[in-house]
């Protein structure tokens, strides 16, 4: 094929008839990657959340060589290696206290199967196959696989394209109580939540959620008081408790998980896109002793009957500590506090923004911002006009929002809320 033919590469979300040729990333340096053109953006959304580190990060890299220079990669069924073993050991430490046990896959899509099936496993291992079902929440995204999807927003989600294909959930109303919200508006969402819960408990294995903050579906940012109030919901009704911490996880939010701004434990919780700080794709299922013992028994139907390949990767497992490491060393939550700051003065206190007739609202939640606008076309053309100033933006609909690498300076920061305010106050 002659190199100007169009590229085979399919690529994710777009549409074939418009889209235009994507840019050629030809290396990163920090929050930093350079397009083959020459031009060097600044990435504001830190590649999907995951590289918290930035590009090229030379401890990162060199954990990886010298793993690869060890044992790539040896199958977790039936063996172990020390990385994997060490990984899991770090994770139980730094996860709120009573989440002992660490299942590892490949994705952030796959470790939310994982906690699925594991909900539903051990109920049925208790002797309650009827609680098969997941209650989510509306604004709820937890991946693009086909169990996934079905507990994604059945209507504003990206997904009401498959739903003659997918499982059916339940689900409550998206939280809208805000993170300083007063006890009054979250004993409303709270209220919404028990009324699910109380018609259809007897079918419910799981309640799914982001906690703090809905991402993909509209960076939803909700108070702590709600996921105090869900988890003594979910006692009550029998019901284990998911967090979903595959995009609030290591730092987003401020805390290193957001269930620490609450002193919540879930049973179970999951873990992906900072986890290796993006240099590697993997997941982990984290779950409390009380739903790992109730897979001690004799029968064969006791044993959890799930295995991805590339499950415990080596080098995705020494990456992960060495990021881990680095963000412990170099005191990332107090950088991230910092460029919340920044976020703060920049974007939400700034009161020309905020009257701008299309803008609905602005907020921001540890390395969080977003502007929402009242409709996606007041973003059309953002991105090209970013990436003329040197900053790659990506909205989501109509959310425009910044996630940046923590090792973005503050002044660098400043550019990128520049060009997002600057769209509207041009
Ligand atoms: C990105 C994301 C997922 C899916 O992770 P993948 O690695 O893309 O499969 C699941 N849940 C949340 C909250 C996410 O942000």
């Amino acid at each position: 094929m002659t190199p100007s033919a169009p590229s085979p590469v399919w690529h994710p979300y777009a549409h074939l008839k418009t889209q235009r040729p994507a840019p050629k990333v030809v290396g990163g340096e920090g929050p930093y990657f350079t397009l083959e053109s020459g031009e060097t953006l600044l990435d504001a959304t830190c590649s999907w959340w995951c590289m918290i580190h930035g590009y090229r990060h030379p401890r990162l890299v060199r954990a990886i060589q010298q793993q690869a220079d060890r044992l790539c990669h040896v199958m977790l069924g039936g063996l172990t290696h020390e990385p994997a073993d060490r990984l899991a050991r770090e994770l139980v430490r730094i996860t709120p206290a009573g989440l002992d046990h660490v299942f590892f896959s490949d994705s952030g899509s796959v470790g939310m199967e994982v906690a699925m099936k594991m909900a539903v496993q051990y109920h049925r291992l208790r002797g309650r196959p009827e609680k098969h079902r997941m209650l989510s929440l509306m604004k709820a995204y937890h991946g693009d696989t086909a169990g996934c999807m079905a507990v994604c927003d059945p209507e504003e989600g990206m997904h009401s394209l498959f739903a003659g294909y997918l499982p059916r959930h339940h689900f409550a109303p998206a939280p809208a109580a805000p993170f300083h919200a007063d006890d009054e508006a979250v004993a409303q969402d709270l209220a919404a939540l028990r009324a699910v819960l109380e018609r259809h408990h007897g079918e419910i294995a799981a309640l799914l959620m982001e906690p703090l903050l809905q991402a993909a579906g509209g960076l939803n940012m909700t108070s702590p008081r709600y996921l105090q109030g869900a988890r003594e919901l979910c006692d009550e009704f029998d019901v284990l408790l998911v967090f979903d911490e595959v995009a609030t996880g290591f730092g987003r939010t401020g805390r290193m998980f957001a269930a620490d701004h609450a002193d919540v434990t879930p049973d179970i919780m999951v873990l992906s896109k900072g986890l290796t700080g993006g240099y590697l794709g993997h997941a982990a299922t984290l779950a409390t002793g009380r739903v790992h013992d109730a897979f001690i028994g004799d029968s064969p139907g006791h044993a959890f009957m799930h295995g991805p390949t590339f499950m415990g990767n080596p080098l995705a497992c020494a990456v992960a500590l060495e990021s881990l490491a680095v963000f412990e060393e170099e005191a990332y939550l107090e950088r991230i506090a910092g460029l919340n700051r920044v976020l703060e003065q920049e974007l939400v206190r700034d009161a020309a923004l905020a009257a701008h007739p299309a803008v609905a609202d602005v907020r921001a939640l540890g390395a969080t911002a977003v502007i929402e606008t009242r409709d996606a076309t007041d973003l059309a053309g953002v991105a090209d006009w970013a990436r003329e100033q040197g900053v790659w933006l990506r909205p989501i609909g109509r959310w425009l929002y910044t996630m940046p690498a923590y090792v973005t300076t503050e002044a660098e920061l400043r550019r990128v809320t520049a060009v997002m305010k600057g769209w509207f106050l041009r």
